[in-house]
This record gives C-alpha cells, sequence and structure tokens, in this order.
C-alpha cells in the first residue's frame, strides 16, 4: 500500500454517521432497527421552505451565486441574530455555508496555525477533533463534572501558550446541557485573559426545554472573538439540504471566505432560497417541532428512569444522554444486535459509560425501543 496523508490517517470517521450507516445495512437486510443513532428530525422540511426551493428553481436558481451567500440570505441572518440573539451583526460579519459543519471546518482552517491548540469541553461532538486536526491544529479535552455538565474553573488547567481556540456548544449535543450564565462568564474571562477565540456551536438553539439560550457574541467584549455557528437542520429540519452559516469578525469572514472560493464555492443557490423563506417566514413549525420533541424527551426521560438509567439535564437538542453500566460500546451493541436499537456509545463523544438515544423519533417507535431495551437494562 503506498503511504497516504498521516494527518488523515490519525482522524477517527465519524462514529454517528457509521453507526446510522450500519443500522440502514441492517434495515436493508430486512431487520427492523430503530434508529436512534443520528440526531436528525424526523420532521418533513416545513412547506413554506420546500416551497420558496422550488420557485427557485422555476426561476431559473441554477447558476453559480456569490460565494459567501446570496444577500438575500445574509441579509436574513444578520436580521435573525438582531432578533433573537441580542447582538448585531452586518451581512459583512456573516458567511452562508454547506452545513453548520462546513462553517466549523472553514472557522478552524481561517484561525488556526500548526500546533495551535482547541480546548474541546467534554462530551463534545463528534467533528470538533477532527475539524481542529484537519486545519493542523491540537484538541486538548476537558470532561465536564458530569452532574451537571457545566464548565468550572478546573478548565483553566488546560490552557497553555499554544492554545487559541475554545469550542462551546449549548444546547449540547451529546448531553442536551445548556451552559449557565455562570459558566459562560467563566468562559469569556478566560478568553480574555488567554486571548482566545471562541467557537460557539448554537445550532441547537430553538430546541431548549423551559430555558433560554444565550448566545456567546451577547456577552460583553466578546463578539470580536467569537464565531458563532448556526444552520439550518435542527431547527427547521432540513438536514439533507446542508445549509448552515457562521457570523464572525469581517477578516475571519475573509478567511473562511477563501477557503470556501477554493473548496465548495458556495452553498447550492436555490437551497439559499429556501434559507430565505426559513429566517424570514412562518415560526410557527418550528415551535410546533420544539413542543413535540418536548412531549418525547419526557417520555423517554420517564421511561429510562423507570429502568433505573441515570439521565443528564436534557434540557436542549434532541437527545437523552443515559448513564450504563459496563462498557458502552458493549451496551451499544447488546442493544443493537439483540434489541435492534441503534444508539450512540459515549467513547464517541469522549465520555465512555454512556450512550445517547437520540428521541428524534415518533413516539409510537420510542415506545417500542424502550420497551426492547428494558429486558437489557
Ligand atoms: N454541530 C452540532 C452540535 C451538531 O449536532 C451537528 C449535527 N449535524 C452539526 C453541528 C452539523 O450540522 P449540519 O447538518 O448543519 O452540518
Ligand atoms: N449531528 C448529528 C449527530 O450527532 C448528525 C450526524 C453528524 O453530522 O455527526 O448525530
Amino acid at each position: 500500500m503506498r503511504s497516504l496523508s498521516g494527518k488523515v490517517a490519525g482522524i477517527a470517521p465519524s462514529a454517528t454517521i457509521a453507526i446510522s450507516n450500519l443500522a440502514k445495512k441492517m434495515q436493508r437486510e430486512g431487520k427492523d432497527v430503530i434508529s436512534l443513532s443520528i440526531g436528525e428530525p424526523d420532521f418533513d422540511t416545513p412547506k413554506h421552505i420546500r416551497d420558496a426551493c422550488i420557485d427557485a428553481i422555476g426561476r431559473g436558481e441554477t447558476h453559480y451565486a456569490q460565494s459567501d451567500g446570496i444577500p438575500e440570505l445574509r441579509s436574513a441572518i444578520a436580521t435573525k441574530i438582531s432578533r433573537d440573539n441580542r447582538f448585531e451583526c452586518t451581512p459583512e460579519e456573516v458567511i452562508v455555508t454547506c452545513g453548520a459543519k462546513d462553517a466549523i471546518h472553514e472557522a478552524m482552517q481561517a484561525v488556526l496555525n500548526p500546533g495551535d491548540e482547541v480546548i474541546i469541553p467534554d462530551p463534545s461532538w463528534v467533528s470538533y477533533e477532527p475539524c481542529a486536526q484537519i486545519a493542523g491544529g491540537k484538541a486538548v479535552h476537558h470532561l465536564l463534572a458530569p452532574d451537571s455538565f457545566q464548565v468550572d474553573d478546573t478548565i483553566l488547567e488546560r490552557v497553555s501558550p499554544n492554545t487559541r481556540m475554545i469550542v462551546l456548544n449549548s444546547p449540547s449535543n451529546p448531553s442536551g446541557a445548556v451552559l449557565s450564565d455562570a459558566s459562560l462568564k467563566l468562559v469569556a474571562d478566560m478568553a480574555d485573559d488567554f486571548d482566545l477565540f471562541v467557537l460557539s456551536d448554537e445550532i441547537y438553539e430553538k430546541l431548549i426545554y423551559g430555558k433560554n439560550h444565550r448566545s456567546f457574541a451577547s456577552l460583553e467584549g466578546m463578539k470580536d472573538r467569537t464565531i458563532t455557528i448556526n444552520g439550518f437542520s435542527k431547527a427547521y429540519a432540513m438536514t439533507g439540504w446542508r445549509l448552515g452559516y457562521a457570523v464572525a469578525p469581517p477578516e475571519i469572514i475573509r478567511y473562511m471566505s477563501k477557503v470556501q472560493q477554493h473548496t465548495v464555492s458556495q452553498a447550492t443557490t436555490f437551497v439559499m432560497w429556501g434559507g430565505v423563506a426559513a429566517l424570514n417566514g412562518d415560526q410557527n413549525p418550528v415551535e410546533r417541532m420544539r413542543q413535540e420533541f418536548d412531549r418525547r424527551r419526557l417520555f423517554v426521560l420517564k421511561e429510562l428512569t423507570s429502568m433505573g438509567l441515570a439521565c443528564a439535564p436534557a434540557e436542549g437538542a434532541f437527545y437523552a444522554f443515559v448513564r450504563v453500566e459496563g462498557d458502552d460500546m458493549d451496551v451499544s451493541r447488546t442493544w443493537l444486535e439483540k434489541a435492534h436499537v441503534a444508539v450512540t456509545p459515549g467513547e464517541a463523544f469522549m465520555a465512555p459509560g454512556w450512550v445517547r438515544i437520540s428521541y428524534a423519533a415518533s413516539i409510537e417507535r420510542l415506545k417500542e425501543a424502550m420497551d426492547r431495551i428494558r429486558p437489557f437494562c
């Protein structure tokens, strides 16, 4: 075998995608697998958004567009930020990307130099570390206290002269925790003291239950060091559209833009028109989906608790993060092979001893899944 890239050799494949692929393969083989592994809303994209995209195709919006995003969408995002996130931004501080994942990748490329360290509070979503590695950076993991999943001052022990960035993700995938004002303030002080960039992934901001979302960039003095990541996948059930964005100081956007121009060029032109309709149109579908997720959340938490399983504070997103006895890889394998229920082992999120159950499935399927795993708990 000829030698290939050492950098890529050191990167793990995406565990969330690998397990979902395995579940799909078992389904194709005729097995009735309930897939609670991937984080994907099971709802259809709201009709007015689909219609706007179809109209755009009808109008011939099928050509290359502005690489950073069509002006209508960058303006809609800037307006949304002022409306929902308690800080101001101009369209020049926005870049539209092929999903939030692409925005994270471009942000890391724009900011990191080889050897720069990125502090990642765990449990953490699977793609932060690989994105940092692809950009030549190095992930420094920090396990949050599992009772609260909040940030405390032990995180300061992770800072070194090479630290360049810290990642925040609230509401969190996989824990569902929402960062408190005290946690955010602690990170803000740390960012100031050590001159760090903060990548604040807020993709689950609309899926929050009984708490309020606070954007990190809205904290005093933080806007200039924050790259806010967001997208349409979760709030608007638009996973397959591959549409996301970042909001950051103009010089960071300019660097991200160079990466974008030489890689994906732009987000798909007619898809961006769907994004305009999503942000400027009726927000009731978002609230209806949130309420349905809440109903499922309460159901799953009740079922898991009745099995004697402890769960992280599921305050946001659509995941129950569950403490299991024994090896989480073994537990996930048993549930998949014997109960035909696919979940993601905590190890994928740097949190062994836990499994993540996505409750983005119908109550009927969730009930069936809970009945199937009960004998193995
Ligand atoms: N951030 C988090 C925390 C996620 O869970 C996901 C899930 N896909 C993403 C980013 C990427 O979302 P997108 O589909 O917009 O790339
Ligand atoms: N974010 C989702 C998850 O955690 C989708 C898969 C992925 O992009 O990793 O399952």
